[in-house]
Order: structure tokens, then sequence, then C-alpha cells
């Protein structure tokens, strides 16, 4: 069986990736299985490079072909921040709550149609000192003030998509994977991963 790392301690993202792959005879492990592996240092200036650089190191540690992911929301007015920050925005640890009051006191002076702002993905395949595959998959909407839904994490919340009417923390599960920027680079992704390291392994069965 096809053996794949996905470069994530996120159990729910594990869950949701095996998911969408359970067409395929293939055996994801996820990072908490490598207890003794050093974490990746994710310091590169966009999403597709920290992919990129996660990927390779888990791959190198690990000698095992590595799916990794680096996501994060683009607001046009802020020049593009939060970015390849997103998570930290607010500061160490992570906190939700608090990147989303920084990001709404950062727009207060600023109008709804100029809150333009996107969320990002990128996914990266690699084996050890090799890139075999890159994805990515975003989607457009507007920073609004007040949260609405409770559904999804992160900035959904104030993540107004206006041809929906709806945040993402108002769409259901499956909703926000049919359009979300992960859902995206994802789908784009398995045909890939088929491709490329399921004809290695059926050649070597
Ligand atoms: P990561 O790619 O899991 O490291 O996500 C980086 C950060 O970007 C998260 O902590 C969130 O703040 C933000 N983010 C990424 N994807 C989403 C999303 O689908 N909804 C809301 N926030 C997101």
């Amino acid at each position: 069986m096809l053996e794949i790392l996905l470069a994530t301690h996120n159990a729910g993202k594990v869950r949701e990736i095996r998911q969408l792959a359970a067409d395929h005879d293939w055996h994801w492990h996820g990072l908490d299985d490598f207890p003794d592996v050093p974490e990746a240092v994710e310091d590169a200036d966009t999403f597709t490079e920290n992919a990129r650089l996660k990927a390779l190191h888990y791959a190198a540690a690990t000698g095992l072909p590595t799916f990794a992911d680096d996501s994060g929301l683009e607001v046009d007015c802020l020049g593009g921040a939060p970015g390849v920050r997103s998570a930290r925005y607010a500061g160490e640890p992570h906190n939700d709550a608090a990147n989303n009051r920084k990001l709404v006191a950062a727009l207060a002076e600023t109008p709804l149609e100029q809150r333009t702002a996107r969320f990002r993905c990128a996914m990266v395949l690699a084996r050890p000192n090799e890139v075999l595959s890159e994805t990515q998959g975003e989607v457009e909407g507007v920073i609004i003030d007040e949260p609405r839904g409770t559904n999804g994490f992160g900035y959904d919340p104030h993540f107004l998509i206006p041809s929906l009417g709806k945040t993402m923390a108002e769409l259901s599960a499956d909703e926000k994977n049919t359009i979300s920027h992960r859902g995206q680079a994802l789908r784009a992704m398995l045909p890939k991963i088929a491709s490329i390291l399921g004809a290695e392994n059926n050649q070597q069965m």
C-alpha cells in the first residue's frame, strides 16, 4: 500500500484529507506518528515556499513521500497582511479571537468596498530532495466587522462571500469544502498523487 505523510499535527486536517481521498487505497500518516522528528521552521514569505520547505523537511526526515500545505488570509488594503503570519497575526500563542479583533481594528477606517480579501492555500507533494507537485486554491471575499456563523475556524466568521451572502462560518463543512481554498488545492492535488506515486507504487508490486 502507498504510504504518504501528511505534514500536520492537526487531526482534523488528517481526517478531512483521508475522507476526500477515501477512493484511493493509500495509508496516510500524520506527524503524530513521528514524535522524534524536529519541527520544520516556516519562515518563508509565501504560502508556496512554506509548504515546500515543510514537505521537503519532513520527507527528508522520514523517507516518506510527504504532503504539506500552508494557508492564510490576504487583505488587499493591508498590503496582503496577515498573509503568511495569519495564524500568529496578534502574536504568540495562536489565538483566533485576538487575530480577529486585530483585523477588525486595522480596518476600522476602511469602507466595505475596499475590504477585499482572499483565503489562499498552497499544497506541495515532495519526496526527499525533490518537489513532485504543487497546487493552489483561493477564494475571494470581503471582511466584515460583526462575526456571523459558528462553523469553521480562524477568520471564517468575518469573511463574507458576496455571491453567497454568507460568511465562511455560515457554511456547512461540505459547502465550505466545495468552495474553499483548501478544497480546491486538494482536489487538484489528489489526481497528481495518484498519477505520480500510484504509478510508481504499482511498478514496485
Ligand atoms: P495553517 O495553514 O493551518 O497554518 O493556517 C494558517 C492560519 O490561516 C490559520 O490559523 C487561520 O488563522 C488562517 N486560515 C487558514 N485557512 C483558513 C480558513 O479556512 N478559515 C479561516 N482561517 C483560515
